[in-house]
């Protein structure tokens, strides 16, 4: 079945609700989040998180890889809930995905941190919202340079950190 909108990486869908710049130089594989501690934990705490619950891995398409957790909900977890609305969107992007190609389900963002869980559905609006933000995508990588540093209190927690603020100094 062909795809009302491009088939991305969830994690751009994430960055571009983070900072456009940093969706940019991932796309362009100016990689540096092996640098970032806070990565490295997430991967950890991913591991070792729910070991009891019913979970299943699969990768679709070679793109997009989901934990399937009893059979209804696909999972995403999170250290904290910082990034909320990032957070929200790539699940829901996620979920966006699976109907197009014909299977409903219902998505759970564990955050590990405040041990919460949150459940999600998808809308009509959340759709048309990943639509635009599909296309802001492709914008945003068409440009021949990446867009400004962003100067938010999150740039001093990011795996581009050094890169921006060093660069900018020179
Ligand atoms: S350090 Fe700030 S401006 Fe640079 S990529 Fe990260 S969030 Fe964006």
């Amino acid at each position: 079945m062909e795809l009302k909108t491009a088939s991305i990486q969830g994690v751009k869908l994430n960055y571009y609700y983070i900072c456009k710049r940093k969706l940019w130089l991932f796309a362009k594989g100016i990689s540096m989040e092996h640098n970032s501690d806070r990565v490295l934990s997430g991967k950890v705490i991913h591991e070792n998180s729910y070991p009891r619950m019913k979970k299943r891995e699969v990768l679709i398409d070679g793109l997009v890889k989901l934990d399937i957790v009893d059979g209804d909900y696909i999972r995403e977890v999170k250290i904290s809930s910082k990034m909320s609305k990032a957070d929200r969107m790539q699940l829901l992007y996620y979920l966006y995905y699976l109907k197009e190609k014909g299977v409903e389900k219902k998505g759970l963002i564990n955050y590990v941190k405040e041990r919460r869980v949150e459940e999600i559905e998808l809308t009509e609006d959340d759709e048309l919202e990943i639509e635009k933000a599909v296309k802001g995508i492709e914008q945003v990588l068409q440009l021949k340079s990446p867009p400004e540093v962003i100067n938010a209190r999150i740039c001093k927690k990011c795996a581009y950190y050094l890169f921006c603020y060093v660069e900018e100094e020179d």
